[in-house]
Parts: C-alpha cells; sequence; structure tokens
C-alpha cells in the first residue's frame, strides 16, 4: 500500500464542494434523458438514454479506462493530468471503478431507490486508491480521496464525502457544471 491508501480524519479536510451541489435526476434528465433502467444490480447500458450514447466515448488514463460523456470523460483527463503533476505516485496509486454504469441508485440502507444513478449518464466515477474503494471511513478517508477533492471540484466535479453518507469514492458532475455546460452547447 502506498501512503495514500492511509486514512486521515474527514475533519482534517479544508472546506470541500464550495458552490458546488450533486446533479439532481431532474437536471440529468431534463439535459441528457431518461434511460429506461429499473434495476440496480448491474450495469444495464444498452439502456443508456439516445442523447447519452450520442456522446459517449472512451479514454485510457494512466492504467484504466474510462467511458462517459466526452465532456466528463475530457475533464477527467484534465483532472488526472493536475493530479500527476502533483505528485506522479498519486496518479499511480490512482484507479477506476467504473463511470458509466445504467443502474438505479444503490442505498447501503432502507427501502431500494426508484431514482437514477448519475453514472446512469457517464457523468460519475468512483476512484479506487491503491485499488481499493472504500464508500464509508466512518469519519475517515482516504489520503488520495482527500488530495484529489480539491483538483476535482475546481474542475467542477462534486465529491461524494459531501454527501456524508457512504460515497466517499464517489465523484460527479456537478449540477452547476452541468447546466454550464449545456448552456455552452456541449451536450449536443
Ligand atoms: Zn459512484
Amino acid at each position: 500500500m502506498s501512503k495514500w491508501g492511509g486514512m486521515i480524519p474527514k475533519s482534517s479536510l479544508g472546506p470541500i464542494n464550495v458552490g458546488l451541489s450533486s446533479a439532481s435526476e431532474t437536471t440529468m434528465i431534463s439535459l441528457l434523458g431518461k434511460p429506461n433502467v429499473t434495476k440496480n444490480d448491474d450495469c444495464y447500458n444498452d439502456l443508456a438514454s439516445p442523447p447519452t450514447k450520442a456522446l459517449l466515448t472512451s479514454a485510457t488514463i494512466a492504467k484504466f479506462k474510462v467511458r462517459g460523456i466526452k465532456p466528463a470523460v475530457a475533464s477527467l483527463v484534465s483532472v488526472f493530468n493536475n493530479i500527476q503533476s502533483l505528485d506522479q505516485s498519486l496518479l499511480d496509486a490512482s484507479g477506476s471503478e467504473g463511470m458509466l454504469c445504467v443502474r438505479l441508485r444503490r442505498p447501503t440502507s432502507g427501502a431500494p431507490s426508484t431514482h437514477l444513478s448519475n453514472h446512469s449518464w457517464g457523468t460519475a466515477i468512483d476512484i479506487a486508491v491503491d485499488g481499493k474503494t472504500i464508500g464509508n471511513g466512518k469519519g475517515k478517508v482516504q489520503l488520495g480521496i482527500a488530495t484529489i477533492i480539491p483538483l476535482f471540484n475546481k474542475a467542477g466535479w462534486f465529491s461524494g464525502v459531501g454527501f456524508g453518507a457512504e460515497d466517499d469514492m464517489h465523484f460527479e458532475v456537478a449540477n452547476e457544471t452541468m447546466h454550464a455546460w449545456a448552456a455552452s452547447g456541449l451536450l449536443g
């Protein structure tokens, strides 16, 4: 394990997700259509909405591959270039546990969700550090995740640590960024 896989208290993080909110289902459906999926047990990428399908692309970043909509993948490439500039070993320790995955949300407790996961539009990614994703570090977070949050935030991505629940490995294009991309014509 590298130092990046070590856990640090969330209380030691600076302000995160400033000016950024999680992209709402309403925003996502209004901008990219609604995928016709009713399950959460797998990825049903054939059911991606037509506007999402039209924008899908892939890229290889370091040792991992990502698949999502074009502006999100381009933004990720830029974020990981910045991660590499900050510290090559942090890039080396980073991986993806999946970007595009058309499915409903998977709550870790309570009733099954009828809401769509933001992975359904290829605008969210789960980041592994040292090959491990940690959704809930019980008040702690991997140093690698803590270190990349500001870089993702700067690029307009919301960190799942901000959910205050159990999704610390998750990053998604923020609601504000989705609307900005739409206004710039990046969503087709
Ligand atoms: Zn996720």
